[in-house]
């Protein structure tokens, strides 16, 4: 998720160059920062919740020694609450060894319970903390003290997704890193090396880079770097010269955050699923604070959220009352309490939020919990307001999102709703273990195809450049594809100005076809064809429909789908899925679109006018 930064050199003084990495990747978003160098054969770290000037304040207040070598890192928090214990460098083994994290350790808790069982003990929540332990046990215990046998073994045994940075104070001349599902680059400079989360992390001092793959380990000293697999063999990484300059670099290379958080959702929705299920195979909540008695006496779910959040509940509705027979309502936050809404102790109140400090969904929070109501919360920011003061959470583990106009957010928000809808579904038994564990795989599923549609984005992107002067551009979608629809109209109205409205289909004739003429540009979300009550019929006879008067069709349709072939101007295919997972594929497009047009119109993709990304005002 967030940065690291690793040096070894003999020229510099490490901490300077660290923070200075620190400093370039602070763009990527974080709550704490920290910094550990090995000095005169013990190892010195210093750290602070807050940003990284807090940590150079607390530098300069407990100065460090000068050091030759050392990592750091900028933590966004995902295993206990942004703090100064849980902040990155982890010290263990008696302050010989330090590591740095960014990803999460999916079978943390385990690995934790087996190590307490040999005695060891922990500072803090992390996941980070955990594994530091256990490469510890194993360096002392499995690998003769040799670091790089050490990181081979417990790479083994971590699941999930790590970049995983460790220092010992036994081999003061090297910084060993293992890289599984999380960044992790090499800077290559004349008698000092560099790693970092991408390469703004070391972009000062070199332009010689290598990339590594999944599944690498990289052994880094002043004079060279040596990479090998998991199992020890040897192995390379890709060379590359930095081209990109330093802005560039800080949005991987695309043209916008807003693009390359598009890009993210693969990773997005495959951290969002890590680490849900218990050793009994049941899924968890991150934070719980209800009685399970409390969830099965539920019977009525309000969804409070603002924007995009609150699609993302719209879709979840559908999911939610169709596996869990609960009778579910969307309401905006800032509408909800002046509504005298009727809550009582057996309503659940699901707060969604990408910031958890949105304040209109933090005042219906508190309204709800002073009515009775228990709240759930799904957010992106661990620690935040509206999960402190909700009854439990469920994160979405999407990493920071730093465009204004959301995108992986919306996605990980469906997904973790779908969870939440799954969890119920299992404490009150309204599905069996395997029915659970069988949404689950389709889900697992979902991160490859959405990097399969986010390889069309060339032909989305054009469509965007042609459409750019459009008037307005109308969006239609049935069942969730209706709430995919007011999202594919707002995301075209943040970031590009232009007016745009979502309908659901079967409401065409009930007003809105009114506004169809010639050349009109008309997106509409075709449900899969083996979608229940012909569905997929009823949109295509809209798209019919809306043809007939002239309209410029965009259809978002599966593939293979050939009956929207003849009523269609562009076709935009997404694979086939199981139809309440159809909106984590079929909104990407619709956001590659907004992000086109705004850049064809020459708008500031990332920071629309009028815009915050937190609002946290009434
Ligand atoms: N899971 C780790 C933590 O919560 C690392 C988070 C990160 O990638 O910054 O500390």
């Amino acid at each position: 998720m967030c940065g690291i930064v690793g040096y070894v050199g003999g020229g510099r003084d490490a901490k300077s160059v660290i923070i200075e990495g620190l400093r370039r990747l602070e763009y990527r978003g974080y709550d704490s920062a920290g910094v550990a160098v090995v000095a005169d054969g013990r190892i010195e770290c210093r750290k602070k919740a807050g940003k990284v000037a807090d940590l150079e304040a607390e530098i300069a207040a407990h100065p460090l020694d000068a050091s030759h070598l050392g990592i750091g890192h900028t933590r966004w928090a995902t295993h206990g609450g942004p703090t100064d214990v849980n902040a990155h460098p982890h010290v263990v083994g008696g302050g010989k060894l330090a590591v740095v994290h960014n990803g999460i350790i999916e079978n943390f808790a385990s690995l934790r319970a087996e190590l307490e069982t040999k005695g060891y003990t922990f500072l803090s929540e992390t996941d980070t903390e955990v594994a530091g332990a256990l490469l510890f046990d194993v360096y002392v215990n499995q690998a003769s003290q040799d670091l790089t046998r050490a990181m081979q073994l417990t790479a083994q045994r971590l699941e999930g997704a790590f970049t995983l940075l460790a220092i010992e104070v036994g081999q003061p001349d090297r910084i060993v890193a293992a890289r599984w599902n999380s960044p992790l680059v090499i800077g290559v400079g004349e008698g000092e090396n560099f790693l970092g989360s991408d390469v703004s992390g070391f972009i000062e001092f070199t332009r010689d880079a290598v990339e590594m793959d999944n599944g690498q380990i990289v052994t880094l000293t002043a004079d060279g770097y040596s990479i090998t697999t998991f199992d020890g063999a040897s192995a390379e990484g890709k060379p590359f010269r930095v081209e990109w300059d330093v802005t560039a670099a800080e949005k991987g290379g695309y043209n916008s955050f807003m693009e390359k958080e598009i890009h993210d959702q693969p990773a997005a929705v495959r951290d969002t699923l890590y680490g849900r299920f218990n050793e009994e195979g049941r899924l968890t909540l991150d934070e719980l604070r209800i009685d399970e008695s409390v969830l099965r006496s539920v019977n009525k779910i309000i969804i409070v959220a603002c924007g995009t959040a609150a699609y993302a509940g719209q879709v979840a509705r559908y999911a939610i009352e169709h596996w869990c027979r609960i009778p579910t309502e969307v309401e905006l936050a800032h509408e909800f309490r002046y509504r005298d809404p009727i809550v009582t102790e057996q309503t659940l109140v699901v707060a969604v939020s990408q910031s958890g400090e949105t304040m209109d969904t933090l005042m219906a929070v508190r309204h709800a919990r002073e009515q009775g109501a228990k709240v759930i919360a799904i957010c992106n920011t661990v620690g935040s307001s509206i999960p402190r003061e909700a009854d439990a959470v469920l994160y979405t583990y999407a990493g920071p999102e730093i465009a204004v106009a959301s995108t992986k957010a919306f996605i990980s928000q469906i997904v973790a709703a779908y969870l939440l809808a799954l969890y119920l579904a299992q404490v009150r038994g309204n599905k069996f273990t395997d029915e659970i564990r069988g949404i689950i795989e389709q889900l697992q599923e979902m991160p490859d195809k959405i990097a399969s549609v986010l390889e069309n984005a060339d032909q989305v992107r054009e469509l965007g450049q042609e459409l750019a002067n459009s008037k307005s551009v109308l969006f239609l979608g049935r069942h969730v594809g209706f709430p995919v629809a007011l999202e594919g109209a707002l995301k075209l109205k943040e970031v590009a100005y232009l007016h745009s409205e979502g309908f659901a289909a079967g409401e065409l004739k009930h007003g809105p076809i009114a506004l169809v003429e010639e050349g009109q540009p008309v997106f509409v979300i075709v449900p899969s064809k083996s979608s229940r009550h012909s569905l997929h019929a009823k949109v295509v006879s809209n798209i019919q429909e809306v043809r007939a008067r002239g309209a410029v069709t965009i259809v978002i349709a599966e593939e293979g789908d050939e009956d929207v072939v003849q009523f269609a101007n562009h076709i935009i295919r997404i694979p086939e899925s199981p139809g309440l997972l159809q909106p984590l594929l079929a909104t990407v497009p619709l956001q590659i679109f907004a992000c086109a047009v705004a850049e064809a119109r020459g708008l500031n993709v990332d920071q629309p006018r009028n815009l915050a990304k937190s609002v946290t005002v009434e």
